[in-house]
């Protein structure tokens, strides 16, 4: 199967050669990274898409606001997941 090319959660490539190993299916191991050579799994990559997840639902319903330059920085709410 020919590599696809997509973010390495592993070396953190923006685009990587991903080779996606069906023979390791569920085993944990079932992509292979070309640019560093990392075996992973399902798990990591759900692991990176979740943590970005709690801020991108934040950013859903969160309302415009003028650049920081530009008047109003009161709310220092900070997005949900942050650790403080
Ligand atoms: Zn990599």
């Amino acid at each position: 199967m020919k590599p696809i090319r997509l973010p390495c959660p592993c070396c953190r490539q923006r685009v990587a050669d991903i080779e996606i190993r069906l023979w390791k299916l569920g085993l944990g191991n079932e992509f292979s990274c070309e640019d560093c050579g990392t075996y992973f799994g399902a798990a990591e990559v759900e692991a990176m898409i979740a943590a970005w997840a709690p801020v991108l639902a934040w950013l859903r319903q969160a309302p415009a606001v003028p650049a920081p330059d530009a008047g109003d920085t009161t709310d220092t709410t900070p997005p949900p997941g942050r650790k403080e």
